[in-house]
């Protein structure tokens, strides 16, 4: 087998994974392919999850014959989808083991000193906007900043849309097009906005359920998030595959690979690279650090729940420090924490990989941003080099 068969035969596994899932056997069925940008339409039959996982171990060990030519990527996700399949398959791994083999990093507590920086910061721009930063306030806040329709939410996002994608085009190359089309859902799940679809445009969807509160700061920002940061850098990625300079199969975008987490942090962390505080509106950049707050409070709460400690006190321990957060989505958060191994590790993400990548927006000079951001959009980065170079010292991670 050439190593260019043994890349379409995996294009073949996740397309036929995929299809397994939702063949209406299981009722556990996960996403395998989220964005789709492969132009290769291999699809290989499976009747099982346990199949899958021999033909994966078979194809990682046919890869690792080919040695330092195979994509280090493509290693690094098949690495992860064992370790999933293995999961969903009953493997009882360790949160911080499972977090590990999965996405590649350690899965720690944000520590105390970095939780009480960030509630200075949220204190200082209530203070700003007029407001205490506590429960008795949280009302006010809604009044005077909740949006309260998805249809004025996809308004306000699309107004500042420009303003972020103009910043990010003084750094990278952005697509003279961005077929984006917007959509609303209502399901019960963490996710406020998801991007899904592939070569044939991409959807940006708003969850409206009831469980997700929107403010018009936030609106502000989410476009730095969805738009110049997952949009802009997937259809980077995408023309890596178009050009050949990539494998055909690193066009297929799952949500338990290691990228996406790199992804996710970059997302999170871009207004700090490409605007600065200064300049945001006190509402957006409040917002910004209460979504901050909240993926560390919640990532330390599932740590604490998952070390088996009464919900008691994760509950307490986030009602204490997000004041405005609606009490059902903190109760939605800590629950849903614990259901499919994904979920488990994916929501835990977001802090760990925000911190990274805002620790180099941080310390990075002026003048290395644009090469930093190229690094991430025009090639699709290593997360295994990325965690093992990244700051992850007691000052952002420790005990809790
Ligand atoms: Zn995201």
């Amino acid at each position: 087998m050439t190593l260019r068969e043994a890349y379409d035969e995996l294009v073949g596994l996740y397309r036929g994974w995929h299809v397994l899932e939702h063949s209406g056997i299981y009722t556990d069925a996960q996403d395998i392919i989220d964005l789709d940008f492969c132009p290769d339409q291999h699809c290989t039959q499976f009747s099982s999850r346990r199949e899958v996982l021999t033909d994966l171990s078979r194809l990682r060990a046919d890869l690792i014959r080919y040695g330092p030519v195979v994509h280090p990527v493509v290693l690094e996700d098949l690495n992860a989808s064992q370790v999933f399949l293995r999961a969903l398959l009953g493997e009882s791994l360790s949160f911080r083991h499972f977090v590990l083999e999965l996405f590649g990093f350690d899965a720690r507590p944000v520590s105390f000193k970095r939780l009480l920086a960030i509630l200075g910061e949220i204190n200082r721009l209530a203070a700003e906007l007029g407001m205490e930063y506590s429960t008795q306030d949280r009302q006010r806040y809604f009044d005077r900043f909740k949006v309260n329709s998805a249809v004025e939410v996809e308004t306000l996002i699309r107004s500042s849309q420009s303003h972020w994608i103009d910043r990010l085009s003084r750094f990278v190359d952005i697509p003279a097009y961005l077929p984006i089309k917007t959509e609303i859902a209502e399901e019960d799940k963490p996710w406020s906005f998801s991007v899904t679809g592939g070569s044939r445009g991409i959807t940006l969807t708003i969850n409206s359920h009831s469980r997700h509160t929107f403010t018009v700061g936030q609106c502000d920002y989410i476009p730095s998030h969805e738009v110049a940061g997952h949009v802009v850098q997937f259809l980077s990625w995408s023309k890596l595959v178009s050009e050949e300079t990539v494998p055909a199969v690193l066009g297929l975008i799952s949500t338990h690979h290691p990228t996406i987490v790199l992804s996710e942090g970059l997302s999170q962390a871009l207004p700090y690279f490409i605007s600065s505080e200064f300049e945001m509106k006190r509402e957006t950049l409040f917002a910004k650090k209460l979504r901050e707050l909240r993926d560390m409070v919640l990532a330390n709460a599932q740590i604490m729940l998952l070390g088996g400690q009464p919900i008691d006190s994760a509950w307490d321990y986030c009602t204490g420090a997000l004041h405005f957060v609606e009490e059902a989505e903190i109760e939605r958060e800590l629950s849903q924490r614990s259901l499919d191994p994904l979920q488990r590790a994916y929501q835990f993400c977001y802090a760990p990989s925000f911190l990274a990548y805002k620790s180099i927006a941080d310390s990075i000079d002026k003048r290395d941003v644009g090469p930093f951001l190229h690094s991430q959009y025009q090639a699709i980065p290593s997360p295994k080099k990325f965690w093992s170079s990244s700051d992850c010292s007691d000052n952002v991670f420790g005990g809790l």
